[in-house]
């Protein structure tokens, strides 16, 4: 979605863009008005006429999305998140953010003034579809406004259901982060209750589609996916989250990582590897002796076969420059949050005297994290599994 989305520019120091998909359904939206709802309601009026609504309509309505995700974002920045930008979408808008909120109080006003933006944006156009109408402007100028706002206040109830990826789901979380104390459960019932949501739309979809022979089915089921998928990413991600929550970053490190010279080659390393298969990844020794760089398996796995016998650790490994620091004692999953969303994923970590302790790669935290959580909640894979399988 990133990759294919159209930078519009920045407001506020929020850069914004939006995706290809959006114009799809514009195109959709544009036609449904301007051929079906406005000649329905207000007759008589010129094709163009139509059009010309429908255009401001869309426009408007997207511009509303946006005041939407704004509203998260500027929120966000106040409670000291990072915004890295708001991209508009299929189904939406997402602002995003480069840390998670720091408490639930957070949580809850970042969530909750999206749904609180909607609806007032939503009696807002109200307001004006109710003055025009008392003014006695042409019609069809109140259909633009009366359409604007019923759009905006559905919006504002569908993303108050308590159900994660919604911002419903986030208050949902936040409250319950606030009762118990315990962030994991508020999340994962959030993401519970997304699963249910998203399987409930789906189900819904189906019967609009083939019991009542309509095309908006599509659409909800399309939505319904959409959070089915999303609420099973965040469910899976909280867990995880919640495995690795309360330990210093040390403790993901397999203690005495390789230092392997620069000048051996990939074939050399593997004839190692036959001798550790422990190991995730390796420090490189430069020619001057300072360990300034990192391979990992993943790297070696790129390398074509051909090329292993040729090809020197030299070649293929990355400056630590380049990778997420940390140190020994530093909660990891504040390390996590710093790993840059398009960025290398290994962590490297150092103790208090500036020595390197070791390295941390995506699979180690992977494995720590399903180690974790076996003892903790032995019956959650099982009901996940389940879902799934439904
Ligand atoms: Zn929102």
């Amino acid at each position: 979605m990133e990759s294919t989305s159209i930078r519009l520019g920045k407001i506020a120091g929020i850069p914004v863009g939006i995706s290809w998909s959006l114009l799809v359904i514009a195109a959709l939206f544009s036609f449904g008005l301007a051929e079906g709802r406005f000649p329905g309601s207000d007759p008589g009026y010129a094709s163009g006429t139509y059009w010309l609504a429908a255009t401001v309509t869309v426009v408007a309505f997207f511009a509303s999305i946006l005041a939407h995700e704004l509203a998260h974002a500027v929120v966000a920045r106040r409670h000291g998140l990072p915004v890295e930008g708001i991209t508009l979408w299929l189904l939406g808008g997402i602002a995003r953010m480069g840390a998670e909120p720091a408490t639930p109080g957070a949580e809850l006003r970042i969530a909750g003034v999206g749904p609180l933006s909607s609806a007032v944006v939503g009696v807002g156009f109200a307001g004006l579809a109710w003055t025009s109408d008392q003014l006695g402007i042409e019609p069809i100028v109140g259909s633009v406004f009366g359409w604007l706002a019923l759009i905006n206040l559905a919006l504002a109830v569908f993303n108050a259901v308590p159900a994660s990826p919604l911002d419903g789901g986030r208050v949902l979380a936040a409250v319950v982060w606030w009762r118990t104390g315990d962030r994991t459960r508020g999340n994962v019932g959030a993401a519970h209750a997304g699963r249910i949501l998203g399987g409930v739309l789906v189900a819904y979809g189906l019967w609009e589609l083939i019991g009542q022979d309509s095309d908006l089915g599509i659409w909800t089921m399309l939505v319904g996916w959409y959070i089915w998928q999303s609420a099973g990413a965040d469910g899976r991600s909280a867990q995880a989250r919640g495995a690795l929550a309360g330990i210093p970053a040390v403790e993901a490190v397999r203690p005495d990582p390789p230092i392997v010279d620069e000048s051996v080659t990939v074939d050399g390393l593997v004839a190692m590897l036959g001798h550790d298969g422990h190991h995730t990844a390796f420090v490189v020794r430069e020619h001057d002796g300072v360990l300034r760089s990192v391979v990992t398996l993943d790297d070696i796995r790129r390398v074509p076969p051909g090329r292993r016998g040729e090809l020197t650790l030299h070649d293929i490994a990355v400056p630590i420059s380049q990778l997420t620091t940390a140190w020994a004692t530093e909660p990891l999953l504040r390390v996590i949050e710093r790993i840059p969303a398009e960025g290398r994923p290994e962590i490297v970590v150092y103790d208090d005297r500036m020595c390197l302790v070791g390295v941390v790669s995506r699979s180690d935290l992977a494995r720590l994290a399903a180690a974790r959580q076996v003892p903790s909640s032995p019956r959650r894979p099982a009901r996940r599994s389940g879902s799934a399988a439904s």
